[in-house]
């Protein structure tokens, strides 16, 4: 099969999405969390997945699968959306590419190019520790105050 047919990868994933892998750990070594990147994806069987507990995945792990396309309230039929926002309003938290076990299928840097992978580090699946801003890239209506 040609590289172009496979299929693109989302790299902020879920659980239970199609050929889902670690993409990396939540580091929490600095005062904000960063994504560290495994070297080699890591199938995200639920023994690996179990090892969050008491932790949600998402405080652990950052997931990534096979990208759901029109399933998934971010697609609009040609773009991720979510990666639009993340390339337009998040800052740059690295100056180089991270060595990322994903690139060349990953949704992300098919569409936004370097721009999103210099943001990605940032990004946690979820909004349970997301900032206001983090909020709105993800899509999510601002707090009632
Ligand atoms: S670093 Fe770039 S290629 Fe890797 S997951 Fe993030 S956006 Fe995709």
């Amino acid at each position: 099969m040609a590289r172009a047919e496979q299929p693109l990868k989302c790299p902020s994933a879920q659980p239970g999405m199609g050929d889902v892998q670690i993409l990396g750990v939540i580091s929490r070594d600095a005062d904000e969390p960063r994504l560290a990147y495994l070297d080699e994806a890591l199938p995200a069987t639920p023994p690996v997945l179990e090892l969050a507990a008491p932790l949600d995945v998402s405080q652990v792990f950052r997931l990534s699968a096979r990208c759901e396309e029109r399933k998934c309230t971010h697609f609009d039929g040609v773009d991720c959306q979510l990666a639009v926002r993340i390339a337009k309003m998040l800052p740059e938290v690295v100056d180089q590419l991270p060595a990322c076990n994903i690139r060349r299928d990953c949704r992300w840097f098919r569409q936004e190019g370097r721009a999103a992978c210099l943001r990605c580090p940032q990004i946690l699946t979820g909004n349970h520790e997301a900032d206001e801003v983090l909020r709105e890239v993800a899509g999510v209506p601002r707090l009632s105050r």
